[in-house]
């Protein structure tokens, strides 16, 4: 790359970059690279009703497959992408994914469970993010329904402006929205009367204490009002029996976690799916 006297302005310009920046530079290009390469798929962690622990849906989450490098879980990549701004390009390409197989399973079994997508809050700082997901819907044949949408509750206040009037237009279309990771942020039970959402998630360090009184009295409020609000609950990071039974008792409506089911491959969740289609 660096030759002749094009070499010496890099040598300059590369000691006055600090170790961030050529980080960031690195990242951007490897990302940029693998997104025009489309390296990047979907497991599928399954959803389940609490009490029945039938199959209720699925929950889609990227992984990048680096060649050479293997498996990169999103931690790794999805910050990264938000902070070059490169998220909007793969946050379109994981709906496409996401869509793509809704429509093949459709044309498999006849019927879906509704499959959520992880939505960054910077995907909603264009104002078409919204019709745009639901042309790629009506582009594979799928009905609203089909797919649903979590963003995290810190990400919908701090971009409110933005995001809520894209919310009640998903809404109005039939895209749910949960509201991820409760319980982590300046979380406040007004949130969930405000936004436009169908579900809020509990997340796992509100779950993995359980049953101690503590843990147990925030879950049991949330879900009182949640439910007075017609909400779903799910209860994310379901690890043992214990945590489960006492999610039930207090009024978690679904579960998830690894107890339940691990993140599949679109191959296993194909399977999980036919099962339950099929044994009703
Ligand atoms: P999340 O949406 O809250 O997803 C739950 C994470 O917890 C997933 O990690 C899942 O594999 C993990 N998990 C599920 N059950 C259990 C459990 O019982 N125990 C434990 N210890 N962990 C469990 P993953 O796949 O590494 O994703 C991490 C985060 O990355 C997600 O948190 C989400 O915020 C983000 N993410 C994942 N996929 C996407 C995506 O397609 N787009 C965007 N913007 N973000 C994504
Ligand atoms: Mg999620
Ligand atoms: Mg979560
Ligand atoms: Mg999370």
């Amino acid at each position: 790359r660096a030759k002749g006297r094009a070499g010496a302005a890099y040598i300059f310009f590369d000691s006055a970059m600090n170790g961030a920046t050529r980080t960031r530079l690195e990242i951007e290009q490897a990302l940029g690279r693998a997104i025009a390469a489309r390296e990047f798929l979907l497991e599928y962690q399954p959803k389940f009703a609490a009490g029945s622990r039938k199959l209720v849906g699925f929950e889609a989450l990227v992984r990048w497959e680096r060649p050479g490098l293997g498996r990169v879980p999103p931690v790794d990549f999805i910050p990264a992408a938000e902070r070059t701004g490169q998220i909007k390009a793969l946050g379109e390409l994981i709906l496409e994914l996401a869509a793509r197989q809704l429509r093949g399973w459709l044309q498999r079994f006849g019927r879906l469970l509704p499959v959520a997508v992880n939505v960054s809050p910077l995907q909603f700082e264009d104002a078409g993010f919204s019709a745009r997901l639901l042309a790629g819907l009506q582009a594979q044949g799928l009905p609203h329904e089909a797919m649903e949408i979590e963003i995290t509750e810190t990400a919908a206040i701090g971009h409110l402006g933005r995001v809520l009037p894209q919310l009640a237009h998903l809404k109005s279309a039939g895209v749910h929205c949960a509201l991820d990771d409760f319980g982590t942020g300046q979380s406040s039970l007004t949130m969930l009367r405000q936004l436009p959402i169908a579900t809020v998630k509990l997340d796992r360090s509100m779950i993995d204490p359980l049953p101690e009184a503590q843990a147990a009295a925030v879950v049991s409020a949330t879900c009182a009002l949640g439910r007075s609000l017609g909400l779903q609950i799910v209860a994310e990071g379901v690890e043992t029996e214990t945590q489960a039974r006492a999610a039930e008792a207090l009024g978690c409506t679904q579960l998830q976690g690894y107890l339940l089911g691990r993140p599949l491959s679109a191959e296993a969740a194909g399977e999980l799916l036919a099962g339950a289609l099929s044994a009703v």
